[in-house]
């Protein structure tokens, strides 16, 4: 399977009649995804789209998107997925930056329609999806018209076919260019190490409900596509339909970010539930709360599997193997995991770039055949990120035990420095989240005087529970060195979250710092 295209032509192939997309009870098999996809191509190239152009989608998870997504990359045209939750700005913005030449607009932004347009050209077309909009081709209209043979055009392993954007959790979303061999040779080595949890058996049932505008639902969605699996796409997260599906559709994998899982277990039905079918539950895209991760290996008895990754390096480039998971408490638990076959991991000083022995703590870089194109027209970006080894520079703070796995502490961006220490805000925030009275949490260094920065915490409360300042941070006293502990505590009804569920600690940090620079490392 050398494209992204290739993935519906081989089960075509050879599973023409089982289901590749279950959404909303409406069932397409691999044949039906495989033509549909031809006809998008087609459709796009009468649309005017060459090799190289780029189309849009904004919306929520549906069958569509992913027939659109296979339909681009058999015409070669680069798909630019946009989060649904992004501010209208922030849409616009992409939009003009990636110069589109088709906009794909899901039926839930319908009413975003107007201001979407606004910036883009005449020329631009703009589709409605599922049940259509006055005024405009309807998306099935649109590609129905098209024959359904396949486009006989090669495309080249080495061209783009999703432009990402990252999920701006420490700045601007950055266009991350990913060619098909980026997509999909990491998700070969993986499946020819014979992984289990990377192992997809005949019955397997795939869950996206992650937004396909993130890497955490379309690799995802790519990795059960690319193994033949049925996948349910969900609109988007919703807990109670999770565990719907989970309980009814025989879902056996599904993907969550830490904030869903921890969603998921505070469903009332979540203990009443027949988990014998799960086979396996991922996570990752940030930082787990241990206490978290105990929970929910107790509550769901299934293979749980941590996966780190980025957009950069189109999903998952780490993972932590479901028996490392078994050992309740082991040291191994805390970690991210080891790294995915033919990927390398390393960590360097994050000012001499010089690699460091095992234990030590700096930047943690990669370098596979995963790594991104670079960002869309941002070369400055691309080169300070890609250094001319192939090594890129993740942002992320962190260090290898002598066993080669990578332990993340957080973000440099986010590392609190206080006095001589340096405070990564993960570490506290895993800590206080063990209160029961704490829901929520987020940790953010805060102006102060004599000590540069303070660590503070931003706690929401469970419901019904009462604690207060002086509680949590004797709580934290006890759990963490005295340096880590917050010296200030504000309690709030929710807290920012990014598009992706990534609590925002950017914005949080804003009114403190206002009028003052604060020292990034
Ligand atoms: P932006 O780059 O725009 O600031 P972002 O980095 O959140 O946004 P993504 O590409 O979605 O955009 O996220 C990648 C980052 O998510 C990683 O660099 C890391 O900080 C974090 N991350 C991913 N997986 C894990 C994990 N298992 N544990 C801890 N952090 C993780
Ligand atoms: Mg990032």
């Amino acid at each position: 399977m050398p494209s992204l295209g290739d993935i519906a032509r081989y089960h075509a192939r050879h599973r023409a009649e089982r289901i590749a997309i279950s959404f909303e009870h409406r069932e397409t098999s691999w044949g039906e995804l495989d033509r549909a996809s031809n006809r998008v191509a087609n459709a796009l190239t009468a649309s005017g789209c060459r090799p190289a152009d780029r189309i849009a989608f904004i919306g929520k998870g549906t069958d569509e998107f992913f027939e659109l997504m296979f339909g681009a990359a058999k015409a070669g045209v680069v798909l630019v997925p946009v989060q649904w939750r992004l501010a209208l700005p922030e849409m616009q913005q992409i939009l003009l930056d990636a110069e589109v030449r088709v906009l794909f607009v899901g039926t839930d932004q319908f009413d975003k329609l107007d201001v979407l347009r606004q910036p883009l050209s005449s020329d631009v077309t703009v589709i409605a999806m599922e049940q259509g909009h006055a005024g405009l081709p309807r998306y099935a209209q649109w590609r129905d018209a098209a024959s359904s043979s396949d486009v006989q055009a090669p495309v080249e392993p080495a061209s783009v076919a999703i432009q990402l954007y990252t999920s701006g959790t420490t700045g601007v979303p950055k266009g991350v260019m990913l060619s098909h061999r980026n997509i999909l040779d990491g998700r070969r080595e993986g499946m020819r190490a014979g992984m289990e949890w990377n192992e997809w058996l005949d019955d397997d049932v795939n869950l996206v409900a992650l937004p396909v505008g993130h890497v955490g639902g379309i690799a995802w969605g790519i990795v059960g596509f690319f193994s033949g699996a049925k996948t349910i796409v969900m609109r988007e997260f919703n807990p109670a339909q999770v565990l719907d599906a989970v309980e009814h559709e025989g879902v056996s994998r599904l993907f969550v970010v830490p904030t869903a899982l921890h969603q998921l277990l505070l469903q009332p039905r979540v203990r009443q539930i027949d988990y014998r079918r799960l086979r396996h539950i991922l996570y990752g895209a940030s930082p787990i709360a241990l206490d978290l991760l105990r929970e929910a290996t107790q509550v769901f008895g299934c293979g749980f599997c941590q996966q780190y990754g980025m957009t950069e390096t189109a999903g998952t480039i780490v993972f932590l193997p479901p028996e490392d998971h078994v050992a309740a408490g082991s040291q191994r638990m805390r970690a991210a995991g080891k790294a995915m076959p033919g990927v390398e991991i390393r960590v360097v000083d994050a000012h001499s770039r010089e690699p460091l022995a095992a234990g030590q703590v700096g930047e943690v870089e990669t370098r596979s055949v995963a790594n991104m194109v670079g960002y869309w027209r941002w070369p400055a970006a691309t080169a300070q990120t890609i250094d001319d080894a192939g090594w890129l520079r993740t942002g992320d703070a962190g260090y290898l035990d002598e066993d080669g796995y990578l332990y993340i502490h957080d973000r440099f961006k986010d590392m609190i420095v206080s006095g001589a220490e340096n405070v990564y805000p993960a570490e506290v925030e895993n800590a206080i989240y063990g209160h029961p009275a704490v829901q929520e949490v987020a940790v953010i260094g805060v102006p102060d005087e004599k000590w540069g920065e303070t660590v503070k915490a931003i706690v929401v409360p469970k419901e019904g529970a009462t604690t207060d300042a002086a509680d949590i941070i004797a709580f934290s006293r006890t759990r963490i060195a005295a340096f880590k502990a917050p010296k200030s505590v504000e309690f709030v009804a929710a807290l920012p979250k990014g598009p992706s569920g990534k609590i925002l600690r950017r914005v949080l940090r804003e009114p403190y710092w206002k009028g003052r620079e604060r020292r990034v490392n």
